[in-house]
């Protein structure tokens, strides 16, 4: 793919530890078959990256969108959920814009909460193109949403007869998993890059042979996002659904499933679970677990928000998971870093050495704070209170 030609978001600024801790916030009135809404709005408002951003305002600061805008909606939405005094809110603002942000979404309807997310975060993504419209593919994939819950798909095709190769790269915003095999996620996960035999029906052209041949086809995770969310298939086209339970892990290793084994793990850990109960797409009730800025895991299902165990969150019939990568983990680290910034700054004499020390430390708790993405605003000191030291 060809670089991009502007950075929308600078990566440097997604900041994947919380910025504040806090227990759950409010509980959401369900205002009509508004659960599929609901469960899906929990489980974003407590996405580390995403509410990091959405609680710092910096959005509706530069906003330039006339009239809607998903992005502005889902700031007043989470600072409200997180700030308000109230057991439970009415998503008012977002029940209001659903035909906005799905021309099929029907007010009062039982909607697929998978469908719904998806929506929501393109929708997002639009907001935050809008007066940039112009932009190349590439350059629209940095904006904060697809920094967040984007990644890159690969598809390589190989000839059996020449071994010719030819490779694909496909965006993507979550992983659709087939369950109907499979009876635990990382199952589904290794069928999923397991290549796949074109032949007879579905053979495929070989520009090299010039002619229809047996070929393998094999997708692979090329470029893992920070937030991956896995929806498992568990309706097929009639809305009838697969209530199997099917195990997902609390920490995921992705490194099986990618185009280049990595060396170091690759490990996520789980953010979030969105289950529905019931017999089919259009019956049922949604509801979610999530884990919040204060590491504990919330069972919220509309007004309710009540205090659960990792065990009980690890034991739902999952629709959507919601997984964060490596970097998010280390809140403690960050915090510590954080505190260390200020003795630096506070303390008058500071001897070399105890500088220097205290530099290489500040530098590695970043790195296991943030990851690949260090959020320098917060972290590095000012650079005219070092030269002072
Ligand atoms: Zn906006
Ligand atoms: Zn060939």
């Amino acid at each position: 793919m060809a670089p991009p030609q502007r950075i929308l978001f600078s990566p440097e600024k997604i900041c994947m530890g919380w910025q504040q801790r806090q227990r759950a916030g409010a509980g959401l009135y369900n205002l009509g078959n508004t659960c599929f809404l609901n469960s899906v709005l929990q489980c974003l408002t407590y996405t580390p990256p995403l509410a990091n951003y959405l609680l710092s305002h910096e959005h509706s600061s530069s906003c330039r969108q006339q009239g809607f805008c998903m992005t502005c909606i889902m700031e007043a939405h989470v600072n409200n959920a997180w700030n308000t005094s109230a057991s439970a809110i009415q998503p008012r603002d977002v029940i209001s814009a659903l035909p906005r942000i799905g021309g099929h979404f029907m007010l009062g309807m039982q909607e697929d909460a998978h469908d719904f997310l998806r929506c929501t975060v393109t929708a997002m993504q639009r907001a935050c193109l809008a007066g940039s419209s112009a932009w190349d593919t590439s350059s629209q994939y940095t904006t904060i949403v697809h920094q967040i819950f984007g990644g890159f798909l690969r598809s390589r095709v190989t000839c059996c007869s020449c071994k010719a190769v030819s490779n694909s790269c496909e965006a993507f915003l979550d992983v659709p998993l087939d369950i109907e095999a499979a009876s635990s996620v990382t199952a589904a996960l290794e069928n999923f890059v397991k290549p796949e035999r074109l032949a007879g029906e579905n053979s495929f052209q070989c520009n090299r042979c010039d002619e229809m041949v047996t070929a393998l086809k094999r997708f692979t995770i090329d470029c893992a996002p920070r937030v991956l969310t896995l929806c498992l298939k568990r309706f097929d086209f009639y809305g009838k659904k697969i209530g199997k339970f099917v195990q997902y892990p609390q920490y995921l290793d992705l490194r099986p499933y990618m185009s280049q084994g990595a060396a170091e793990l690759l490990l996520y850990t789980l953010n979030a679970v969105l289950v529905h109960s019931g017999g089919s797409c259009q019956a049922g009730h949604y509801f979610c677990y999530t884990k919040a800025s204060d590491g504990l895991w919330y069972q919220m299902d509309d007004t309710l928000v009540d205090r659960c165990d990792i065990n009980t969150v690890l034991a739902q019939q999952a629709y959507l998971l919601f997984y964060v990568s490596p970097s998010a983990i280390a809140v403690v680290t960050q915090n510590l870093a954080k505190e260390l910034i200020r003795i630096v700054q506070d303390t008058v004499i500071v001897t070399k050495q105890y500088k220097k020390f205290l530099q290489i430390m500040m530098a590695k708790l970043r790195k296991e704070a943030c990851g690949r993405t260090p959020p320098r605003s917060a972290l590095l000191p000012p650079a005219r209170k070092e030269e002072q030291l």
